[in-house]
């Protein structure tokens, strides 16, 4: 008996629009070099514009396809002629048009879902386009079962709206406004391990993403979308994205779900709710982004407006990227209604310090992103570096005077990375002393407190998702706990208000500890004013 065949190597190529003999001489020499693929998924515009012998020599049987190769519908008017069957039919020996809509399975059991065309709202429906009801006839076929967990393959044209939401970036593709709000809906549905798209001339693989929410849903496999350039761009975009993949339903579920290290949100859960079909789905409101810059320094004025070096035309230069967007309403994302702006105390490119409500002390400050991250674990690179700088500044202002930083995080029960940075007075303890306070009190309410090296990165350790605390002294030493069922929410703040440490144990509540809003604004305006001199967002 035959060996089962348990994986289907596969090849997905972007707009083709014509250049067979290009893609096919490319294919065939990728096969020489790496062996057979079982499959060629086009995506996007598989024929030209343009009138087209070349076509006809694949037609006619002068020429032939080196691989089984299957393709998706219509983009447009001119090309509608070339579909004649809506079912799907063969257009050329070994080239084969799926159809409007619909599942296909591969040989090894791999699923496949396709969708041609683009996206329309408007009834009756062109002949190269989709409609509403495509897409949720399509979910209903395939979501309505309890044991349905995905599908292998999503191909679309277009790109889903929105798909670089808490992604990387997309280069020029700005998927707020292109792409379609139904593809998105259908991939939220389908949570295909592969989307493959194409349609804007480029090639973006976006960071994997999950389909679950951390702490609310139990863990699922992410997506990895992928959209692919035009066949024999000039540029040399990738437009043809080989891969290998055992059919999900073959998969061991533990296997399945294993996280990426790079995984992100799911860009799709927007303001708590799912993105829906049926319904055009409203843009998001197009915060400006000099909603993050708000004058801080009243009267103050910058410190170098004399100069004129900052006379660049826009008043705000350092305008960042659109940062993640919460799924609901957020007390810490900067350009949320939410956040108590009276409090924020300096504004970098990525992130920003505010005083704490209810502090321990009068200056006892958090660090927070300016975007939606939940913990320091999903930061990336840049925002990890100014999270640095802003820590190690504060370092030095406290040490001027006469301070020690001790920094924890509790990625628990908590929906925006919040980096509680408390003051300590070198005259109140050593720094051992602090740690100590920390490993004993864990210790009596059973808290594995794990020591880290200095300079280890909290990534290294904790999955993303995981639930974990962590304290970090200012030598740089940790003391990490992973979260497994539960744990006390005050605990990094009543091990520094104890007896050990700050002696303020009636503190230990920061609901205890309110004081009036305009307290707080004397409290934040003095701050600024002592930090001034430490402020690295005024240098250059
Ligand atoms: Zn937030």
């Amino acid at each position: 008996m035959a060996e089962e065949k348990l994986r289907d190597s596969s090849l997905a190529c972007g707009d083709v629009e014509g250049k067979f003999d290009i893609l096919f001489n490319r294919v065939r020499a990728i096969q020489k070099k790496s062996g057979n693929f079982d499959l060629l998924l086009c995506v996007g515009n598989f024929f030209g514009s343009t009138p087209d012998a070349e076509w006809e020599e694949y037609k006619t049987g002068i020429k032939k396809a080196p691989i089984q190769t299957y393709v998706l519908g219509a983009n447009n008017q001119e090309t509608v002629k070339y579909f004649q069957d809506a079912d799907g039919c063969e257009l050329a020996e070994n080239i084969t048009y799926l159809g409007r809509k619909g599942i296909f399975t591969g040989s090894s059991g791999l699923q496949i879902v396709y969708l041609s065309g683009t996206e329309s709202l408007n009834e009756p429906v062109p002949g190269y386009s989709f409609s509403p009801k495509d897409v949720s006839s399509l979910r209903m076929m395939l979501c309505t079962t309890s044991q349905f967990k995905g599908v292998d393959i999503l191909l679309t044209s277009p790109w889903p709206k929105y798909v670089g939401t808490f992604g990387n970036s997309s280069g020029e593709v700005d998927t707020k406004k292109c792409g379609s709000a139904l593809v998105s809906s259908l991939a939220t549905g389908l949570k295909p391990r592969y989307h493959f798209a194409a349609l804007e001339k480029t090639y973006y693989e976006r960071l994997p993403y999950r389909n679950h929410i951390v702490l609310q849903e139990n863990a699922q496999h992410a997506t990895r979308f992928i959209a692919l350039a035009n066949v024999g761009n000039p540029e040399k975009k990738k437009y043809l994205y080989a891969f290998s993949i055992v059919p999900m339903k073959l998969m061991d579920a533990a296997e399945l779900v294993k996280q990426p290290p790079d995984v992100t949100e799911n860009p799709y859960r927007k303001s708590g709710q799912e993105v829906s079909i049926g319904k055009q789905i409203p843009a998001p409101v197009e915060e400006s982004a000099c909603q993050f810059f708000f004058d801080l320094n009243e009267n103050q004025g910058r410190k170098r407006s004399s100069t004129g070096r900052d006379s660049k035309s826009s008043p705000h230069p350092k305008q960042p990227r659109k940062p993640p967007q919460p799924p609901g309403p957020c007390w810490f994302c900067l350009a949320s209604p939410e956040v108590e702006k009276h409090l924020v105390v300096n504004i970098g490119t990525h992130c920003y310090l505010a005083l704490a409500k209810g502090g321990l002390s009068d200056d006892h400050v958090l660090i927070l992103p300016i975007g939606h991250y939940q913990s320091v674990v999903e930061l990336s690179a840049e925002v990890v570096e100014e999270v640095e700088k802003y820590k190690a500044t504060l370092r030095r202002f406290f040490k001027s005077r006469g301070k020690r930083c001790v920094v924890f995080e509790r990625n628990y029960k908590s929906h925006h990375l919040q980096l509680q940075v408390i003051p300590v007075p070198v005259s109140c303890c050593a720094t051992d002393d602090i740690k100590d306070a920390f490993i004993t009190q864990a210790q009596e309410q059973q808290i594995e407190l794990l020591e880290i090296p200095e300079h280890s990165d909290i990534k290294q350790i904790a999955q993303p998702g995981a639930a974990y605390f962590y304290v970090e002294l200012d030598t740089g030493e940790k003391l990490f706990h992973r979260i497994k069922k539960s744990f006390p929410l005050q605990f990094g703040r009543e091990v520094l208000a104890s007896e050990a440490i700050l002696n303020i144990p009636d503190k230990s509540d920061w609901r205890q500890c309110q004081i009036s809003k305009e307290d707080e604004e004397t409290l934040a305006r003095r701050f600024r004013k002592d930090f001034e001199p430490f402020d690295f967002t005024l240098d250059d």
